[in-house]
């Protein structure tokens, strides 16, 4: 399996997380614990209807009753758990309202409730991946597509796999600088042309550089300009026909990032990328520089893609595999 390093890292994330949680001076600003404590925080409104708020319900009410549900609603709606999401599990609760009685009990179901709908479910069987495996990054403007990039290669340099990376965002040049200190500081090579080049050009020579020097993965880096959506989507189509040509069962990954800050937006641009290109996993990144970090338990219940990396900051170590359990914890 292509993909044992992304389990091998899930290890040691996991540990990591046991092992700060054991002696909480263990970790570093950089490290593991870190990144907890900036996901605790991207968390803070949805943790605070998880707990203070549910006891403060209580306090007036008394009891579960149509006016707590509707509060709780309504709160759940502004931390940005989305509308969908909230409706299934305001109907969850009030399902199992005779047998919920107190704060305590109330909390607790919805904690389990919001696990259910984070661990995702079962995924199409994916294709054998090849070598290299070819991981096409595609979303909006400033969602942070070439930061992500950045990250990823830095981590599987961590683990020893020969990266190449395409600069396909040809529009600015300084966007194919941008990637290029990435790349440096990943230690990836890059392959890029000059500005205003055609990106499935771009895109064909770097899998073409990567067959030929025995890479093990291709990251592709592509544009976001939105106010041209149609003249995008015909673009993203390309560069994939384009790569399907030199290996014909690529790319492996359509990578989509979006941006937490965006809230429920993120949800639509998911839709509109997906029915263009499909999209075969999801980063979401800023998750630290936002109070709406509930999108990310919409993200799971309501698109049918999975969610495998949340980004938490602009540092290289600033990305993590996402792991619903870890999640959970940040949360309550
Ligand atoms: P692109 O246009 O999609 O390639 O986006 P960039 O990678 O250029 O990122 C846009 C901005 O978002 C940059 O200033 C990044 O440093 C910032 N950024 C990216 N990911 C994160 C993140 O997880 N947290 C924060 N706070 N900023 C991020
Ligand atoms: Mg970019």
């Amino acid at each position: 399996m292509a993909f044992n390093w992304l389990k091998k890292e899930k290890e040691t994330t996991q540990r990591a997380s046991f092992e700060a949680k054991a002696s909480p001076s263990s970790g570093d600003a950089s490290g593991n614990s870190g990144i907890f404590s900036k996901l605790k925080q991207g968390l803070s409104k949805t943790r605070k209807i998880l707990t203070t708020d549910i006891d403060e319900l209580f306090t007036v009410r008394k009891r579960l009753d149509d006016s707590v549900l509707e509060e709780l609603e309504e709160r759940l709606i502004t931390a940005d758990i989305g509308v969908q999401t909230t409706i299934t599990l305001i109907e969850r609760i009030s399902k199992k309202a005779a047998h919920i009685s107190d704060a305590g009990e109330l909390k607790s179901f919805l904690k389990e409730q919001i696990r259910e709908l984070l661990i995702p479910r079962e995924q199409p069987e994916k294709p054998a991946s090849g070598k290299p495996l070819v991981i096409m990054v595609i979303g909006v403007n400033g969602v942070g597509k070439t930061t992500t990039i950045g990250k990823i290669a830095a981590k599987m340099r961590a683990d020893n796999k020969k990266v190449i990376i395409g600069a396909a965002d040809t529009f600015r040049a300084a966007a194919i600088e941008q990637l290029t200190i990435w790349a440096e500081k990943a230690g990836a090579e890059i392959v890029k042309h000059k500005d205003n080049a055609d990106p499935a050009a771009v895109a064909f020579d770097t899998v073409e550089a990567a067959v030929a020097r025995e890479a093990d993965v291709v990251l592709i880096d592509t544009a976001g300009r939105l106010h041209t959506k149609i003249n995008l989507m015909e673009e993203l189509k390309k560069i994939k026909r384009t790569i399907a040509k030199k290996i014909p069962e690529g790319p492996h990954e359509i990578l989509l990032v979006l941006d937490a800050t965006t809230g429920q937006n993120a949800l639509s641009q998911a839709q509109m990328f997906n029915d263009a290109l499909g999209v075969t996993g999801i980063a979401l990144t800023k998750l630290d520089g936002t109070a709406k970090g509930g999108i990310v338990i919409s993200i799971c219940h309501t698109l049918n893609i999975p969610l495998q990396y949340i980004g938490v900051g602009e540092k290289v170590d600033d990305l993590q595999l996402f792991d619903p359990n870890l999640f959970l914890e940040a949360l309550v």
